[in-house]
């Protein structure tokens, strides 16, 4: 009897009207516990690029890590793809779940690489396919398989740098759909208690709670932080109104900006790339129809568009005060391009590094008394209306005006925050080494 480790990992079985694939991860904790797996690691929760064309909802991918015992590795498999059959929703098209098995204890340096391909950019089924056949891993795709691209992904990402937690909470079926029922005051002093351990509990600026997903699917709630200690401690401050039927702690690349890469310049850019790129301001802030907010910004290579969208708010009301000659770092992704718009970046992030001075020009004074003079047209000169006096020599005088914004990092607000935005309250929290210690006793039920 020889012990092994695989790594399992899942996509795509969700839909816009029912599952969650981290539902079927609940589920495979309890069902993989029951045949005798261990498991090496908390199930990781891995969001993958939020700017793919076809992802379903939050596109996140799943990877559950284990030792077993040789013996009982057909029955964790056949756990596996009954339990993704069972629950995944194969009606729906779009919906094509894929399944990755892969059981090297290491993983390799190259599908380490595809896993950040695929959360900073776009990978191929074709890519995965080729992985997963030269490690002698295996896959199963329901329907296109499109899932087994996250599958892999969520195995290759194995979270050695910064990561968080979230504590998932589910309902019971006979809830799914309904409004979803929990104290709402125990979540503001939950917040107050595990602040800033904890993160996205609430929208302070709406006074929202923001634990709560909408829509039909089986989470409850969902809380994040730095350590499954405290997200575990933060559930229990948490009063549900409805019954919980299971919760897991997961592990995972969420509010750590993953996403993002960084291009050197500006003609760099590529559609459907997240990224933080840095320029000046050429083109001021226009305001365009549904309170949208764009602006341009340039380098020598070349200038692309920056737009702050309306639920962006304390990051739109900030981006529309910037004006030419401004140095700023973007944070976002790049949307689809079209006829008419050429590249865009959807504002995640604005660090502004350098402010240009904001010059009126004003009228000049009346030498002889004292009052602002009024001018006679372009290039005509002035005259002063209370003395008389009129003068063709002067010239309008530069006025310098106190900027409304400063220096520093401006951030959308939490309730627009994706799930890899990393908020404030993570900034100086990030992880730099490999957790080494074990799993916590309890993380997850049942
Ligand atoms: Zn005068």
């Amino acid at each position: 009897m020889t012990m092994k480790t695989m790594h399992v990992g899942l996509d795509d079985t969700d839909s816009t009207r029912r599952g969650c694939t981290t539902y079927i991860a609940a589920l495979l904790v309890e069902k993989l516990q029951g045949l005798g797996a261990e498991f090496i690691d908390y199930p990781n929760l891995i969001r993958l690029n939020p700017n793919v064309p076809w992802k379903t909802r939050g596109n996140g991918a799943l990877c559950i890590r284990i030792k077993y015992n040789e013996n009982i590795e057909e029955k964790i498999k056949e756990t596996v793809i009954s339990t993704v059959e069972e629950h995944a929703d194969l009606e729906f098209r779009g919906t094509d779940p894929g399944i990755a098995f892969f059981k090297k204890a290491k993983i390799p340096r190259e599908v380490e690489v595809f896993a950040k391909n695929a959360i900073t950019g776009i990978v191929s089924l074709k890519d995965a396919l080729k992985l997963l056949k030269k490690f002698k891993a295996e896959a199963v795709g329901f329907k296109k398989g499109r899932g087994i691209i996250g599958g892999l992904a969520a195995v290759g990402e194995a979270l050695q740098n910064d990561h968080t937690y979230e504590v998932l909470a589910y309902r019971v079926p006979e809830n799914y759909g309904s409004k979803r029922r929990v104290d709402e005051a125990s979540i503001f002093e939950m917040d107050k208690a595990t602040a800033p351990y904890t993160f996205n509990n609430v929208d302070l600026e709406k006074g929202r709670i923001i634990i709560t997903p909408r829509g039909p699917d089986p989470i409850l709630f969902g809380i994040r932080g730095e350590t499954p200690e405290i997200v575990k401690k933060a559930f229990e401050m948490v009063k549900p109104l409805e019954p919980v039927e299971r919760w897991v702690v997961f592990r995972t690349n969420q509010g750590t900006d993953a996403h993002l890469k960084r291009v050197e310049k500006l003609s760099q850019i590529k559609p459907y790339h997240p990224l933080v790129a840095k320029g000046i301001v050429s083109a001021n802030p226009k305001i365009i129809p549904r309170r949208h907010v764009v602006f341009s910004i340039r380098d020598e290579s070349g200038q692309v568009d920056c737009a702050a969208y309306e639920p962006t708010g304390v990051l739109r009301n900030f981006a529309r005060k910037l004006i030419i000659g401004d140095c700023a770092e973007v944070y976002g992704g790049v949307r689809r391009p079209s006829q008419n718009n050429p590249l865009t970046i959807n504002l995640e992030k604005i660090r502004l590094l350098r402010l240009a001075p904001k010059i009126v020009y004003r009228n000049p004074i009346c030498p002889k008394c004292g009052k602002r003079l009024k001018s006679m047209g372009r290039n005509k000169g002035f005259r002063c209306e209370k003395c008389g006096s009129r003068y063709t020599n002067l010239r309008k005088v530069e006025v310098k005006i106190k900027r409304e914004i400063g220096r520093g990092l401006h951030i959308t607000s939490t309730r627009s925050q994706r799930h890899l935005t990393k908020p404030f309250r993570r900034y100086g929290m990030e992880k730099h080494r490999i957790m080494t210690k074990g799993l916590i006793e309890d993380w997850h039920f049942p």
